[in-house]
């Protein structure tokens, strides 16, 4: 085998690469990353980027936390990897449980583990489907989610994603069903106000129930900002007038915490910020701060008692991966934790989401910026032809790529999501650095429009 020379061709030419704008990579080579310092990463040839998309969303405490590499070096000599079924599991998987259930919105509860966030919402749809069965209702299967979700990449939670892109997949599968996203200042009628178009959601779930049987739906599943649908806070109220509707009919709420978890949005929980508790949580990213593949289900006391029956009426809950509970994840996640709540972290996304909301509004007085939106420590630009009309700039220039790929060029990583441009920095992100992102943001901004 002859290999090429450069790391970008090496990356090239053996690597196939997941959700990559092909043509871009072709044009400007790929980043190669060796190594990371705080917020900041480096590649190859030496370049040093500020990363305001934190890996992706997840290192919260940024790339080279000492005590974050130590609990894991301190695990992996003790007990390098363990499951977590046939009645065995690691002491670390037990105090993680007890850890999550403690930090949760629940006073009592149960945890499973996953290694991703896509497995964790599947395993949580095969809960639903095992409890409902296990009730005497087994056509309770229909999932309900939104346009412009992102719950994740396996065939069930990417059916649950409300994005066109999975139909090359032949996706969603059917009984997977998605409702209005709650983007007011997207999806409001000319003249609907907020609290119109939150009541027309409302009913429109409503109806939908209806008309599907309540009896046929398994649960209702959403994030409480949509993250990579753009970061999407809901319109105001939504939660409130949504979820009534859900307990009328009997459904449970599942609440996506993948990115809200662990102080993203300024409280530990995104449904707490929004005002909600649901029966059950799905976490994953903070939960390990990036450093372990790892998601984690905490299923709120009404539904850990359900499915306690469930499981001894056959025995068993006859589902697991090699790897759950994994006890370097978990004595990882329990750092994590400890850092995110203990050393300053969660306060700091608390005091400086302020200054980041100010800075997002400067930006925003960009004529070809729409919208700015957000909370915590995640917030987006909307590009916009028109200002006035919202008119989007058409899929074909690419205008998110370029800005994205121009903040690549100043030396600062940042996502374009649709015709957004989303920054989600780490938790430890200084003031200095806050200003550093705008500054560099706002140079791309002007190569581009
Ligand atoms: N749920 C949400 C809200 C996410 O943002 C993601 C990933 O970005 C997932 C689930 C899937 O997690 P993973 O990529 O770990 O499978």
């Amino acid at each position: 085998m002859t290999k090429p020379q450069s790391w970008e061709a090496r990356a090239e030419e053996f690597s196939l690469y997941g959700f990559t704008d092909m043509p871009s990579v072709h044009e400007r080579g790929t980043v190669v990353v060796t190594h990371g310092e705080g917020p900041y990463i480096f590649d190859t040839n030496g370049k040093r980027y500020l990363d305001a998309n934190s890996g992706l969303w997840n290192m919260v405490a940024g790339f080279d936390h000492a005590g974050m590499a130590e609990a894991a070096k301190a695990q992996y000599d003790r007990l390098p990897g363990y499951h977590a079924f046939f009645g065995r599991m690691s002491d670390q998987t037990v105090m993680l449980s007890e850890k999550l259930v403690e930090v949760s919105p629940y006073d009592r509860g149960r945890v499973f583990y996953t290694n991703s966030g896509s497995e964790a919402n599947d395993t949580m749809v095969k809960i639903l489907w095992f409890l409902h069965g296990s009730e005497g209702n087994p056509q309770k299967r229909k999932i309900l989610t939104r346009w412009n979700a992102y719950h994740g990449v396996t065939a069930v939670s990417a059916s649950m994603t409300g994005k066109p892109y999975n139909e090359v997949f032949g996706l969603p599968l059917p009984g997977f069903i998605h409702l209005t996203c709650p983007h007011y200042w997207r999806f409001g009628k000319d003249g609907e106000t907020e609290e119109e178009f939150v009541a027309r959601l409302a009913q429109e779930l409503d109806d939908t129930i209806q008309r599907e049987g309540a009896d046929t739906i398994a649960g209702f599943f959403a994030e409480p900002v949509m993250g990579a649908g753009g970061v999407i806070p809901p319109a105001k109220g939504y939660f409130q007038a949504v979820i009534p509707v859900l307990k009328k009919h009997g459904i449970p709420v599942i609440s996506d915490e993948v990115i809200c978890g662990f102080g993203r949005t300024g409280n530990t929980w995104g449904c707490q910020t929004y005002g909600f508790t649901p029966d059950a949580i799905i976490s994953s990213k903070n939960l390990t701060a990036g450093y372990f593949p790892m998601g984690a289900i905490i299923l709120g006391p009404e539904l850990a008692d359900r499915v306690e029956a469930a499981v001894e009426k056959i025995e068993e809950f006859p589902h697991g991966f090699t790897a759950s509970g994994h006890p370097v994840g978990c004595a990882i996640a329990l750092k994590a934790i400890d850092v995110v709540m203990n050393e300053g972290l969660a306060e700091n996304v608390k005091r400086l989401a302020p200054r980041f909301e100010a800075g997002m509004k400067r930006l925003a007085e960009n004529p070809n910026i729409g919208e700015y939106r957000g909370v915590g420590f995640m917030w987006a630009l909307e590009a916009v032809k028109d200002k006035a009309t919202k008119e989007p700039f058409p899929a074909s220039l690419s205008v998110s790529e370029r800005i994205a790929n121009s903040c690549t060029d100043h030396g600062l990583i940042c996502r374009p999501l649709g015709q957004s441009i989303v920054l989600c920095p780490p938790f430890i992100m200084t003031e200095a650095q806050m200003d550093e992102m705008f500054e560099k943001l706002e140079e791309a901004l002007k190569k581009v429009f």
